[in-house]
């Protein structure tokens, strides 16, 4: 378990990793990370190229402002998962490009956004559940995922992007990755017959992996 220093480092360093690698562009995308009950957060308007350690949002579990910065206008998105999923350190929301071309697209299945084409995807991020549109800085949205009960990982806003909970920081941070590297494989292989993984390979990983 990191102390906040050492903490409010690592959100820094991820986030200007996101970024340089183009999981993030302009100021889209936010994280958070839990320290004790209270939460850490990217400041709204910051960009995840530049975020200082020191002016990073520090809010209460009932998302009162405590220090830094003002936090992200979606800091609901956050909250929603730390209120249904009590195992959650950590949540990524970006606007990356091939997981966001999914979530506009008409045949992307709702309770299954991200098919399981590879057995990195399964143990990283399981199964993702679309949330409809919601207009952007609506809590609502925060309120369709309590409403999922902690029952997804993570979620695909319609027409929006990604959100992805983990453990830890790095937990989610890799999750997110993985979740936009699937969606660029499935986009690229689409029209073409895929093979994905069947019920039975998927049930192998879980007994092979109890940590899932
Ligand atoms: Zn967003």
């Amino acid at each position: 378990m990191l102390n906040e220093k050492d903490l409010r480092l690592q959100i820094s360093a991820l986030c200007a990793s996101l970024f340089q690698r183009g999981f993030s562009v302009g100021t889209a995308g936010n994280v958070s990370a839990k320290i004790g009950d209270d939460i850490l957060m990217t400041p709204t308007n910051s960009t995840l190229g530049a975020i200082d350690p020191d002016r990073i949002s520090k809010l209460d579990a009932n998302g009162n402002h405590l220090a830094g910065d003002k936090p992200t206008k979606e800091f609901f998105l956050h909250r929603a998962f730390y209120r249904s999923r009590p195992e959650c350190g950590a949540v990524v929301h970006l606007h990356s490009t091939w997981a966001t071309a999914m979530s506009c697209l008409e045949e992307t299945d709702p309770d299954d956004c991200i098919p399981p084409l590879t057995p990195y995807v399964v143990m990283r991020v399981g199964t993702v559940k679309l949330v409809p549109y919601i207009r952007p800085g609506d809590p609502a949205a925060g309120d369709r995922i309590t409403a999922l009960n902690g029952k997804y990982a993570a979620v695909l806003l319609a027409n929006h992007g990604p959100v992805v909970s983990g453990h830890d920081l790095f937990s989610a941070v890799c999750a997110a990755e993985e979740l936009e590297e699937t969606a660029k494989l499935l986009m690229i292989t689409r029209g073409q017959r895929t093979r994905l993984l069947s019920r039975a390979d998927i049930a192998d990983l879980k007994r092979s992996f109890a940590n899932m």
